[in-house]
């Protein structure tokens, strides 16, 4: 049985998992490792600070199908449909600049529930708070270090972290990248932004009647949703919640900064925008340093592929484009690849 660890608990590192259990079932063992304390990654549903059953989107916000991906993830569509995961989207959103035939969908419990829909069909021993630091090649086998201390070795690895991330990786992965490697790597850029999520009392209701709008008359805020109704997730005795995001420009200049210096900046250009708008009950503030890909890797490739054997194996949104269907391509390409590998391992 090939040990398999897939760095990264995001879309494209949930879907290999499950593409990979579907395909090579009990022939393989799927560990997914992530740092952060959930899953989903830039596809996270936050709690609010205060309350447990308050939730925000504060990442990916829709699921957009053009008429191409409709009909090439046409089974991925059909099958999250049917689960519930995703539906069409009900609400108006402001400023929507639409191409025609493109369908737009919601995740009513969140989009975190996207990956953990393919997570739990993986049947992977997920860690979370596993921070993976280094890489070394043991002879067919990897060795891989995390920050808490220890090392375990697995049979190939999967990195579906931003490009930047994999490149802080220490040990082996550096000198084992290839010159032109590098240079498709290095090109690889992110817009940053920071997302506000305020949650309100079960009394309010909001004045206006979009579920989400594109601002265009502010440097700061881009982007607002009332989040529970762009997902039309009404939950009784809870109140609505609105998400905030950044404008691209406003993200790169306060980078560097720590983000509860910044949201009362935010808080005091969403007062010029929504003057109506009633004192939330808690507020939660993230920085994403990697939002979407603004340069991905040259020709998207949909992975690259560092080492054959033992397989080291790189996707993700940066090796083809930052959306569900561009995490979907990313995770098609990585598993194809890689259920080649682990063949040519088991036989030999
Ligand atoms: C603000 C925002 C709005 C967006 N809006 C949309 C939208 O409306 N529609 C849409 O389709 N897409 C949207 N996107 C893009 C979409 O969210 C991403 O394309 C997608 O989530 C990327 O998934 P991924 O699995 O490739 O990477 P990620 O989700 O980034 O997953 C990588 C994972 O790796 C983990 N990790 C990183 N380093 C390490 C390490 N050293 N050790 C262990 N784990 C590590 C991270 O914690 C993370 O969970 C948006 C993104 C953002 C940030």
């Amino acid at each position: 049985m090939s040990r398999v660890l897939i760095v990264g608990a995001g879309l494209t590192g949930s879907l290999c998992a499950c593409l990979l259990r579907r395909e090579l079932q009990s022939k393989v063992q799927i560990v997914v490792w992530d740092k952060a304390r959930g899953t989903g990654g830039r596809m996270s549903t936050s709690r609010a600070p205060d309350t447990s059953s308050h939730s925000a989107d504060l990442g990916a916000q829709y699921i957009t199908a053009t008429p191409a991906y409709a009909r090439s993830h046409h089974s991925f569509y059909s099958e999250l449909l049917s689960a519930g995961v995703l539906q069409p989207i009900h609400c108006l959103i402001q400023g929507l600049r639409h191409k025609d035939g493109d369908q737009d969908y919601v995740t009513p419990l969140g989009t975190g529930s996207l990956v953990k829909h393919f997570l739990s069909e993986s049947g992977a021993d997920v860690f979370l708070e596993r921070h993976v630091t280094a890489l070394y090649r043991r002879g067919a086998s990897w060795e891989v270090e995390r920050t808490a201390g220890g090392s375990e070795t697995f049979d190939a690895v999967v990195l579906t972290m931003p490009v930047p991330q994999i490149l802080q990786l220490q040990g082996d992965l550096r000198n084992l990248l290839s010159v032109p490697q590098k240079q498709q790597l290095d090109v690889v850029r992110y817009s940053s932004r920071f997302a506000l999520a305020l949650f309100f009392s079960p009394d309010v209701v909001f004045s206006f009647s979009w579920g989400a709008q594109y601002v265009s008359d502010s440097s700061v805020i881009c982007y607002i949703a009332a989040d529970n109704r762009k997902r039309s997730a009404d939950t009784p005795g809870l109140g609505p919640s609105l998400v905030i995001h950044t404008s691209v420009l406003f993200g790169l200049e306060h980078l560097e900064q720590d983000k509860e210096d910044v949201k009362p900046i935010i808080l005091e250009e969403l007062r010029r925008l929504l003057p109506d708008l009633p004192q939330p009950i808690s507020i939660k503030c993230h920085k994403w340093r990697y939002s979407q890909v603004l340069t991905s890797v040259p020709d998207c490739p949909g992975h690259m592929t560092i080492v054959d054997q033992p397989p080291l194996i790189c996707g993700g949104d940066a090796f083809s484009h930052s959306n569900f269907d561009g995490c979907v391509e990313s995770a098609l390409s990585v598993f194809s690849t890689l259920k080649g590998m682990l063949g040519v391992q088991q036989s030999a």
